[in-house]
């Protein structure tokens, strides 16, 4: 009897922390009043892609598993509680490790998450995605979709089998995240280990920590509990363009250039020869590279490829001008973009015609 009570209490704390009733509401709700609140409940849509959350053990090795066993459906059932947060509907676009995402299954999830808020099929999108790649994807989709919607990414670094799986704790603030008031108009979020992150600022940093995902250079935009969302400043949507897909299912060709000591301009030639329409080069230090590549790099803006030049270090800005000369170069530089995420919006401006060296750098700026 006592437990009932509390439970009852819980789910009127959770509906509270979700959809933010008025503080008048009593925790000592009755039945009719927890259907009010049942009613009004967010959508949330969770669309499933794969990854580790959706892992299940191997007999290969003790820490062996296969990536996107387990369906959308299976994933949210196995969440005690979840259900009290939001009417929650399943779909799966693909069940692949994110090592594999590509550009066709990111299409499908652009259109089909604009169509679900075109049509008002939901109040907030939750993503299930693996860990990899899953920075690509929230930046990517934060560029092309249309909404002042919540949407939120959301991954586990332990396979559902593990012993303390973190999938059904990370997933269960995912969607409390995605169904609180507080996450609309802040764009695409990344949400795993108590942390909310921004699409633009999170990249992965451990190989196999729960703690994984940081935003090296701005900090995590908030954090969550099973009780509350908390995010650290109000919503703020930076003057970032949206840009425009590409019919078909393919984005143009850019290539990431790792450099390295004793570097010499191999890589970029290939690239070049592989018809790439921009290099994006993973610099030492503030985006710097040894001289042969630099001259490759410059053979390589002069037919028209889009060069921007980004830093393998992990944090910091890459700045214009400072050991390379950039203005007479015909180069770009990434700014706070790691190399991965400047490939994705060099191929987003690839895609829309945007290629002049200063629109370019003008875009990348968008935040800043
Ligand atoms: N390889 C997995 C993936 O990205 C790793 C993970 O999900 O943590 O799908």
């Amino acid at each position: 009897m006592r437990n009932a009570v509390r439970a009852k209490c819980l789910a009127v704390t959770f509906v509270l922390a979700a959809t933010a009733l008025p503080a008048s509401v009593s925790l000592a709700a009755d039945d009719a009043a927890t259907a009010t609140a049942s009613a009004a409940l967010p959508r949330v849509a969770v669309l499933a892609t794969g990854g580790t959350i959706a892992g299940q053990a191997d007999t290969r090795a003790a820490n062996a598993y296969n990536a996107g066993a387990v369906g959308a459906q299976q994933l949210v059932q196995a969440v005690p509680g979840i259900e009290k947060l939001a009417h929650l509907s399943t779909e799966q676009v693909a069940s692949i490790g994110s090592q594999d995402m590509n550009d066709k299954v990111w299409f499908t999830l652009a259109r089909r998450i604009q169509e679900i808020f075109d049509r008002n099929e939901a109040d907030a999108v939750v993503i299930t995605h693996g860990t990899d790649t899953l920075e690509e994807t929230a930046f990517f989709l934060d560029n092309v979709l249309r909404t002042d919607k919540p949407v939120v990414l959301v991954g586990s670094m332990r396979p559902s089998t593990a012993t303390s799986a973190d999938g059904p704790g990370n997933l269960y603030e995912a969607v409390e995240v995605a169904a609180s008031p507080a996450a609309r108009g802040r764009g695409v979020m990344v949400v795993l280990n108590d942390t909310i992150q921004s699409a633009r600022a999170t990249t992965k940093t451990n190989t196999t920590s729960v703690q994984t995902f940081a935003s090296p250079n701005s900090g995590p935009i908030g954090y969550v509990d099973p009780a509350s969302v908390r995010f650290l400043a109000p919503a703020f949507q930076p003057d970032s363009h949206k840009y425009a897909l590409p019919s078909g299912e393919q984005l143009p060709r850019v290539e990431i250039v790792y450099s390295h000591a004793n570097m010499d301009g191999v890589q970029i030639d290939n690239a070049i020869a592989n018809k790439a329409r921009g290099i994006v080069l993973a610099g030492v230090g503030d985006g710097n590279t040894s001289k042969a590549a630099l001259e490759a790099l410059q053979r390589a803006a002069k037919q028209g490829i889009v060069v921007v030049r980004a830093t393998r270090v992990g944090s910091g800005f890459v700045n214009r001008n400072v050991e390379v000369n950039d203005d007479t170069s015909g180069f770009v530089v990434s700014l706070d973009l790691n190399p991965q995420k400047a490939r994705v919006l060099t191929q987003l401006l690839i895609a829309n015609g945007i290629t002049s060296p200063a629109q370019v750098q003008k875009a990348f700026a968008a935040t800043w």
